[in-house]
């Protein structure tokens, strides 16, 4: 495989270095994609039984011990490019950071895109996960969206295509988010700004933003609040080696320096056990396990 594309395909990539756990075991194979013509090649000579992941900014998942047998590729070069279109649409690629968008948006005056000032992923991990934040959530601003499917044909699909819900994008299967066009407003550049440090002075008072953790590990079982049931359950601050429930939001987990993956993946199964018994509700992971375990003899 590495030496076809090019030769840009690296064998045994370390993914830990790439995700924001800092876990996770090698991918057998590692590529950046730089362009729409590059990534229709890559498709072409991939061969069809190898298993592909597709990595935004690795803020969602847990990459398991083991790493990924297959290809794993992130979108680069031209999917981290955006424009404004007529006023008021703003096409942005998926390797785009959300980040990045709502404060460059904040900068240009336009608003409608503070939300994902607190998101760390991309526009494509945003679209597979219908990303929100203080009650606005993607499927709210988004316009369309281009997908590639695995045989490299283009589709361009709506809010009303997708039928998007609670944390669920319905992207089809197996295909990459290419770009977006979310609706955005001309506004005071001064309103935008207050906006964003407000949302990101929220985020930070509530949520562990720099820790080494993969955002809210499970889906609110509506109409309760996943942290409140962890709470409950005496989650707040439960250690597994070297994870940890955070002490400041107890639906994220923590790696506290060397964790390994399964170890925060245990401490989320102990916390789904309590509460399955005490409270006789299923929680639902968010974030999404990916990989192989480690195998011990
Ligand atoms: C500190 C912290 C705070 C967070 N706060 C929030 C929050 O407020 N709201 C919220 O909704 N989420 C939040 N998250 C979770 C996370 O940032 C979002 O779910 C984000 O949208 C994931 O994007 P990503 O690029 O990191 O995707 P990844 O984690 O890399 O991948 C997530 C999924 O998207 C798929 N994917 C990524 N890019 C593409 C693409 N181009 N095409 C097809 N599939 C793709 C991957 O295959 C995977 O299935 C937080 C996370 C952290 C660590």
């Amino acid at each position: 495989m590495h030496s076809l594309f090019n030769g840009k395909v690296i064998e045994n990539y370390p993914l830990h270095k790439i995700t924001w756990f800092k876990v996770g075991g090698n991918a057998d194979f590692f590529v950046k994609i730089r362009s729409i013509a590059e990534l229709s090649q890559l498709l072409k000579e991939k061969p069809k039984d190898m298993p592909l992941f597709i990595l935004g900014a690795g803020s969602n998942i847990l990459m398991r011990d083991g790493g990924f047998r297959g290809l794993v590729v992130k979108l680069a070069g031209d999917f981290s490019k955006w424009h404004i279109e007529n006023d008021n649409t703003v096409i942005a690629g998926a390797g785009v950071l959300d980040k990045t968008l709502a404060l460059t948006m904040g900068e240009a005056g336009y608003a409608n895109l503070e939300f994902m000032v607190g998101i760390p992923g991309t526009i494509g991990g945003a679209l597979i996960m219908n990303a929100g934040a203080y009650g606005v959530e993607v499927k709210d601003v988004l316009q369309w969206v281009d997908l590639m499917s695995m045989n490299g044909e283009i589709i361009r699909l709506t809010p009303d295509d997708l039928k998007m819900a609670y944390r669920k994008g319905h992207i089809p299967k197996e295909h990459f988010v290419l770009k977006a066009a979310f609706k955005v407003q001309k506004e005071d550049p001064a309103v935008v700004q207050d906006k964003l440090n407000s949302m990101l002075d929220k985020k930070e008072a509530a949520q562990p933003m720099t820790g080494r953790t993969g955002g809210s590990t499970f889906k609110n079982p509506l109409p309760h609040s996943a942290w409140e049931l962890v709470d409950k359950v005496g989650g707040r601050g439960l250690k597994n080696g070297n994870a940890q429930i955070s002490i400041k939001h107890c639906n994220f987990l923590l790696n506290l320096g060397d964790a390994t993956a399964k170890e925060i993946e245990d401490l989320g199964e102990e916390v789904r056990k309590r509460v399955k018994e005490q409270e006789d509700i299923n929680l639902e992971w968010e974030i999404i396990r990916v990989g192989t375990p480690l195998l011990t003899l």
